[in-house]
């Protein structure tokens, strides 16, 4: 394939955000006008309102089926964002007003020193609020170690929450091994997902997970909708976090968007379709990017690729500058950390706490393919930084 067949730049910041899949786009596009499914689901008066929560219903199924949980354990919400908030703060509340007497001093909650900020603000706020917080230190590969998370727990430790894939640099957490550490203490265990789902198989069950975020946006499904998943057997408390209507069995209120829940089902049951598919491939064409500029000096990767999820590539090109990495490599469309950091031109907080100098953090780009990434893209981006990178290196020598 030549240049001009490739649309420029490529695309390749799918950890950020991935494209809606055709698929699911057809769906939600069916409930949004007078001649689709457009009624509020909590109408319960008409015909209309039941069809839009039929299929609200369906959808909640597919998300079920994608983590291996009950329809009755999702929670609609607008995202990871407000799933971790909700897990964290609801969490916090119910757990206060139950055992609050009995432990004076706020309680204690553990959380990996490279969550997404999504989980790192609440659990400041929480902080401020009188809860202490353990922030646990992952290995180089940016894993925690389930020994470190057993000795880090006390007493009045009431919340564990790690994340199952991280966003810049696609390492890979053992949910089980840690859920099973959380579990032995009756320790309510949350996961953000939302990195993982789609690439790796989830089993709430199996990981002993009590809570679980996920957003559809990582998954070829639309911005603006995620879910909490929250466990009933035993049965997890969460304070709501958002009053009205007491929609979502009172745990968060508000009319479903039913084009978004639509939207999220038909993603989900993609990503359970695809699960043995995608990420082979994904993977594969991950590695040859890595086999293309591996040989360049001073080019090193941040994650090992074996312990890695499949479409993640955080490479350091030492001796180039990161702004004038991004700024120079203009046939590629990546990210320099995460997206919600990359405004600002501080280090990413994440490759500092696996051990980068602030030099190598700052010269480091978060490549992230996904379900269209091709070979011939893959192979124009090769040839692109192999060209770019050494003029870079030698502008700053
Ligand atoms: C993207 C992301 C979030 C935030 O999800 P939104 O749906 O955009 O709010 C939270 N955690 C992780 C790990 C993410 O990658």
């Amino acid at each position: 394939m030549t240049d001009s067949a490739i649309r420029s730049p490529v695309y390749l910041d799918y950890a950020a955000t991935t494209p809606v899949d055709p698929v699911v786009a057809e769906r939600m596009a069916a409930c949004l006008t007078r001649e689709g499914n457009f009624a509020n689901p909590a109408s319960r008066s008409h015909l209309y309102g039941w069809q839009a929560e039929e299929a609200v219903e369906n959808a909640r199924q597919q998300v079920a089926d994608l983590v291996g949980a009950d329809p009755r354990e999702i929670v609609w919400t607008s995202g990871a964002t407000e799933a971790d908030n909700l897990a964290l703060k609801g969490a916090w509340e119910a757990w206060r007003s139950r055992s609050g007497e009995q432990f004076p001093n706020g309680g204690h909650i553990v959380v990996s020193a490279i969550e997404h900020k999504a989980v790192l603000d609440p659990a400041e706020w929480l902080e401020a609020q009188g809860v202490a917080v353990t922030r646990l230190a992952t290995d180089r590969q940016g894993r925690v170690s389930p020994e470190a998370l057993r000795d880090a727990l006390r007493d009045d430790t009431f919340l564990v929450s790690v994340m199952h894939v991280n966003n810049e640099l696609g390492s890979v957490n053992d949910i089980a091994a840690l859920g099973a550490v959380c579990r032995e203490r009756g320790i309510l265990f949350h996961v953000d997902a939302a990195q993982s789902a789609g690439k790796l198989p989830i089993a709430v069950g199996d990981q002993c997970v009590d809570l679980l975020s996920l957003s559809a946006h990582k998954m070829y499904g639309p911005k603006g909708i995620g879910a909490l998943y929250v466990r009933r057997h035993p049965d997890v408390r969460i304070a709501a976090q958002m009053h009205g209507g007491g929609h979502e069995r009172g745990m968060r209120s508000g009319t479903l968007p039913t084009h978004q829940c639509v939207g999220m089902g038909e993603a989900s049951a993609l990503a359970v379709a695809r699960l043995d598919s995608d990420p082979v491939a994904i993977a594969a064409l991950r590695d040859r990017l890595w086999e293309g500029i591996r040989h360049l000096p001073g080019v090193q990767l941040n994650s090992e690729l074996d312990s890695t999820a499949c479409g993640h590539l955080n490479v350091a090109f030492g001796g180039c500058d990161g702004e004038m990495l991004l700024l120079s490599l203009r046939k590629m469309a990546v990210a320099t950390g995460s997206a919600c950091t990359s405004a600002s031109l501080e280090p990413s907080y994440v490759l500092r706490a696996v051990g980068l100098s602030d030099e190598l953090a700052q010269s480091s780009l978060r490549i992230s393919l996904g379900r269209w990434t091709s070979r011939e893209e893959v192979d124009f981006v090769v040839q692109h930084i192999r060209d770019i990178v050494p003029q870079l290196q030698r502008k700053r020598a």
